[in-house]
């Protein structure tokens, strides 16, 4: 049995890196899934990829920006209107500005972009996720809202003031989400990966030369605490399937760290006493 048989998902921010890779995965797990970005075609050739150049239909690109309710109104709706529920909602759309930097030098407009899209759409994308998942009769647990957050929100220094602020946001969305929606029977959760390479890390959304991607993956070699690979995009994805899932069916409120102890450990004792 596939682990999202007859589930119908939309995953936002589903055209590239962590995103794409969760909708490869729910879709190879039996789930309709609705692939919401800005990158049409990119979110498009996805969508033909998975579709196999057939007439399935269990996978549709729709162009949402997630930083306009209007969008994310439509988004909900369309799928709805398609395939008649909703079951699972990643708002996993977002952007960061790269490296930690000095607040001395962060600016008002990076906060407002990065709160713009991190936390207004996650903030969306929840609100009218409930409005339908709310009237769904169900067993309990059985909708699911999942957000990416981040790493960053277990450890101070790993990403941006203005990026931080809005990943502790949606943990706190999260956790204030599984109170209400509890009682109707929905599950939120946040998964919270450390350093991916995507085309999107530390780039502002930008494609990485192949020299830069191997400069960045020695750079989470070294500072990653489980040695011997390093964190894939289908790693984070694979978290994300769990708790969209009835395997995780009790499981909410949670802040799913996908960091390999990076956020648990302080590895300066062992190297002080020069132990491993
Ligand atoms: P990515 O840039 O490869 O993918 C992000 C996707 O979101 C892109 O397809 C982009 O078009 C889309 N997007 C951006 N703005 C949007 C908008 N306004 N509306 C709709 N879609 C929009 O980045 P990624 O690394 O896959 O990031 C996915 C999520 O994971 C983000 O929330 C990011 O903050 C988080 N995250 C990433 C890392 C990492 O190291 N890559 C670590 C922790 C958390």
């Amino acid at each position: 049995m596939s682990r999202l048989q007859d589930k119908v998902a939309i995953v936002t921010g589903g055209a590239r890196g962590i995103g794409a890779a969760a909708v490869e995965l729910f879709h190879q797990e039996g789930a309709k899934v609705v692939i919401a970005d800005i990158q049409d075609a990119l979110g498009q050739a996805l969508a033909d990829r998975l579709r196999g150049g057939g007439t399935d239909d269990s996978i549709t690109y729709i162009h949402c920006d997630v930083s306009k309710e209007d969008d994310v109104a439509r988004l909900v709706d369309a799928t709805v209107a398609r395939y008649g529920k909703l079951d699972v909602m990643y708002c996993n759309a977002g952007i960061s500005d790269g490296r930690p930097g000095s607040i001395l030098d962060a600016t008002r407009e990076q906060l407002d972009r990065m709160i713009g899209v991190n936390l207004v759409g996650a903030f969306l994308g929840a609100k009218h996720a409930a409005r339908v998942m709310i009237p769904m009769k169900r067993g309990g647990g059985g909708g699911s809202v999942l957000f990416t957050a981040s790493a960053c929100t277990a450890i101070g220094g790993l990403g941006s003031h203005c990026y931080a602020m809005t990943k502790y946001g949606i943990v706190g969305l999260a956790r204030n989400l599984a109170s209400e929606l509890g009682r109707h029977g929905v599950r939120v959760n946040c998964v919270s990966p450390s350093g991916v390479v995507t085309t999107g890390v530390g780039g502002g959304g930008r494609v990485k030369s192949e020299a830069e991607v191997a400069e960045v993956e020695a750079f989470f070699s070294e500072v990653g605490n489980l040695k011997g690979r390093n964190l894939t995009v289908d790693d984070v994805a694979r978290a994300a399937l769990f708790l969209a899932s009835d395997e995780a069916r009790y499981v909410s409120g949670v802040n799913l760290l996908v960091d390999g102890g990076f956020s648990t450990v302080n590895p300066s004792m062992l190297n002080a006493m020069q132990i491993g």
